[in-house]
């Protein structure tokens, strides 16, 4: 029987293996922490082997592709933007595709909050992907579906992790004009169990139930506009309540988004995680454009944009009229986003997350943060409890009543 990986940190769970597998004879299953790894049905193989070959984590397949074009982009349309969780550049290259009649691949929540791949075909139905779900994603039999609306001679965008897209070209083999690939700086992926679970700790917390997480939220936090803030949309008593999602008050966006301490753990040792990149575009949030583009208006949100193929560049006088392009640099794009260049470092607290997860659940793992950040939680739920005119009153008194002290 074909061996897939000699340890865990060998697989990223692309799913390659399980689509190109003839004999449906490979499954993904879950390991005692929730990720999950392909699995052969001894039964069913019959050693063709294709399923190592097609592994691009292990095997580096595709070609990575250097120095690509940096532009910072915001979307020209106020709505698109705040939709977006950076600067919409994934909307604008999905209308590119939907203007020639094809489809578009992303990641949504299903009805049991699951990250999973569809397929759009029209704006309606790319809301659902629009925004970063900080989870990693099932793919199922997504790149066969791709392979079959190419083979209708359909344009494709396929977006992704940048592992899920060089899954996608590994197994499609061959190149493709109509395929367009769009990755993202990544910072890593927990699983679907430690999210799930999270959310059902949620509940009992907010005691209702939880029907969203936007884990980018512009409308949300107290900056209002581009940051890592999101929110929790549940219902409680027939109606649907909103709350404020960070790293002040939520162990999982602190534990992914600060410590890098839940993510997959070959995500510590991406292959992908450096300039040059398998996708045509690769997408991400322009952190540090304060900076380095003083002359830019960040506030809407600002999406990095590199533009990594001769098939990419073609797209971008169209790509124009929806989006302000202004042109950057490698160097000043990596100076803000630390994942353009390296993986996510391990550390000895992603050992520790995930034992006391193991022994003391989503609670534990709450109790446990409330201990260790108990100011800065305090704080933002007392911003998320207060009624907006007495937040509003207090923004302007409290400063005046501590001058006062302070002149006394
Ligand atoms: C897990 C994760 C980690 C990230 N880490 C970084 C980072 O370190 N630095 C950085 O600059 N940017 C990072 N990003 C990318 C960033 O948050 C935005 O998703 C990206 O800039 C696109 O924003 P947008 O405004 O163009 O589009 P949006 O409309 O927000 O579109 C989001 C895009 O991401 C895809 N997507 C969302 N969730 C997933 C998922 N779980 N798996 C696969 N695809 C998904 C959607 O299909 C869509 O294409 C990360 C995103 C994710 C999902």
């Amino acid at each position: 029987m074909p061996l897939l990986y000699k340890n865990k940190e060998q697989c990223c769970g692309c799913e390659a293996c399980m689509n190109v597998c003839p004999r449906e004879a490979i499954s993904m299953e879950k390991n005692s922490r929730g990720f999950r790894f392909p699995k052969i049905d001894d039964e069913l193989c019959i050693e063709c082997e294709q399923c190592l070959e097609v592994c691009d984590f292990q095997n580096e397949r595709i070609d990575l592709k250097k120095s690509p074009q940096v532009y910072a982009a915001i979307h020209r349309s106020e709505e698109t933007l705040a939709a977006s969780s950076s600067g919409g550049v994934f909307s604008a290259l999905a209308k590119l595709i939907f203007e020639e009649d094809g489809v578009v691949f992303g990641c949504g929540f299903n009805e049991k909050l699951e990250a999973e791949h569809k397929m759009a075909k029209n704006l309606k139905e790319l809301e659902e992907l629009r925004g970063s779900k900080y989870v990693q994603s099932k793919i199922g039999l997504t790149y066969r579906r791709v392979k079959e609306k190419l083979d209708t001679e359909q344009y494709v965008l396929f977006t992704g992790t940048p592992c899920q897209v060089a899954g996608l070209k590994s197994f499609l083999g061959s190149s493709h004009d109509k395929l367009i690939t769009a990755d993202f700086v990544c910072h890593g992926v927990p699983n679907q169990d430690f999210f799930l679970d999270y959310a059902s700790h949620l509940e009992k917390q907010l005691n209702g139930e939880v029907v969203d997480v936007k884990f980018r939220d512009k409308s949300s936090g107290k900056s209002q506009g581009w940051s890592p803030a999101g929110t929790i949309v549940y219902q409680k008593d027939g109606k649907l309540r909103e709350k404020f999602l960070g790293p002040q008050n939520s162990y999982y966006f602190n534990y992914f988004l600060r410590e890098a301490s839940i993510q997959r753990r070959a995500c510590y040792d991406c292959r992908y995680a450096c300039p040059e990149r398998a996708a045509d575009f690769t997408m991400g949030d322009y952190w540090g454009v304060k900076k380095t583009h003083p002359e830019i208006d960040w506030r809407g949100g600002v999406s990095l944009l590199l533009v990594n193929s001769d098939k990419a560049e073609q797209f971008i006088p169209r790509l124009e009229s929806r989006l302000k392009l202004i042109d950057s640099t490698l160097e000043k794009a990596m100076a803000g986003n630390k994942n353009l260049t390296e993986p996510i470092k391990l550390t000895v607290k992603r050992e520790a997350r995930m034992k006391n997860w193991q022994r003391g659940g989503a609670d534990g793992l709450g109790r446990e943060f409330f201990k260790n950040h108990r100011k800065e939680y305090i704080m933002s739920e007392i911003r998320f409890l207060l009624p907006d005119p007495i937040k509003r009153l207090l923004k302007i008194a409290l400063p005046q009543f501590i001058k006062k002290i302070l002149v006394r």
